[in-house]
């Protein structure tokens, strides 16, 4: 067994961010594990997603077709990978660690018997395999041996810095058909509802997030509009949505959603741990608090010590005035 096979997360033939992280790190545990990467590309919009791998440095790649892999699906998407380690058996499966990357290896693993590390940090093999990975949202790290032929494991989310090393040949796409039985099909989806439009909170290149210290639904207007002059989003901690002040599409951290954008701005947020895990990609961090001691202020590399209400608007009447 001396192949690694990746899975390339899409949508319908849309790549997702997190596959460039998945195929930058196929390629480094390749080299490391002198093992050969191999990119699983599921069902029929997948020509764009040959050229991904190219400009990632993965030769190789199997296309997995059937009818019943139109569209995403737990279920199916995992057996299609089932079908393929039983006919090309791997030393390695993984994804990066998103809500399908994890979905799907979890029933990768439960069809073929075999543990999943969910999250993992670092991974390395010699007489069996050692995997760091991390719990509790990121507050406890936590070793693991594992004696396994197949290792199933995924990244966390936003581990990985993505890393082009384009190809002079194309990937060589290697098409499997899969059987698939239509009960496979009893999870899929129906319909898709865009709850924003354009730039979302967990690609946005730049985050104002708002925590209590907002204060109110309103007090978010100086937020929004900051954001909109960044080009970037509004985020906001769990203190906001508990409020009602904010949906829950908005909040960042554990049970909302991990960011890693160039910059954070966290107004009037203290950097509890269940926050802190879902920002702690972010490039860098800007708190502006009035508090020195917040536990966000310690970790920022800059810090306005301010009231926000004051602070928020100067700023966008600074960017104004020099824009105009
Ligand atoms: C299982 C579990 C999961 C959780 N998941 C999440 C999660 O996903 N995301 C999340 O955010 N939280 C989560 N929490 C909640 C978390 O523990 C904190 O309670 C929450 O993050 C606090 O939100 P906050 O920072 O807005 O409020 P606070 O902790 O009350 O902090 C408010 C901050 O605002 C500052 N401030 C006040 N007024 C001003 C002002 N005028 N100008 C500037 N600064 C000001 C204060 O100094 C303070 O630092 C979770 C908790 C649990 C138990």
């Amino acid at each position: 067994m001396t192949e690694i096979l990746v899975l390339v997360e899409h949508d319908r033939g849309e790549i997702s961010p997190a596959a460039t992280e998945a195929l930058t790190a196929a390629k480094q545990l390749g080299e490391t594990l002198s093992l050969n990467p191999i990119a699983v590309l599921i069902g029929p919009d997948t020509a764009e997603l040959g050229l991904v791998c190219r400009d990632y440095g993965i030769s190789s790649a199997y296309c997995l077709g059937s009818p019943l892999l139109s569209d995403y699906g737990p279920e199916a998407w995992a057996q299609a990978v089932v079908e393929l380690a039983r006919s090309h058996p791997p030393a390695v499966i993984f994804a990066v660690g998103t809500d399908r990357g994890n979905e799907v290896l979890a029933q990768v693993a439960a069809r073929m018997d075999l543990p999943f590390i969910a999250n993992s940090i670092n991974v390395k093999r010699d007489d069996y395999w050692k995997i760091t990975r991390f719990q509790w949202g990121g507050s406890l790290l936590e070793d693991i041996t594992v004696d396994t032929d197949t290792l199933i494991f995924s990244y966390g989310h936003h581990l990985i810095e993505p890393v082009t090393a384009p190809l002079e040949k194309a990937t060589e796409v290697t098409h499997v058909d899969i059987e698939l039985d239509a009960s496979l099909t009893r999870t899929m989806i129906q319909d898709r509802v865009t709850l924003s439009e354009g730039v979302t909170l967990s690609t946005a290149s730049v985050v104002v997030s708002g925590g209590r210290g907002v204060g109110s639904a309103d007090g978010f207007a100086p937020l929004e509009e900051l954001a909109d002059l960044l080009g970037g989003r509004v985020g906001c901690s769990r203190a906001v949505t508990n409020n009602g002040w904010r949906s829950h599409a908005d909040q960042v951290g554990q049970t909302g959603t991990r960011i890693a954008p160039e910059i954070y701005i966290a107004c009037g947020i203290s950097g509890a741990i269940q926050h802190w895990v879902g920002a702690m990609a972010s490039k860098n961090i800007l708190a502006i608090n009035t508090d020195p001691e917040a536990n966000i202020v310690t970790k920022a590399g800059y810090a306005v010590i301010a009231d926000l209400h004051e602070v928020i608007p100067a700023v966008v009447e600074e960017i104004r005035r020099r824009r105009s």
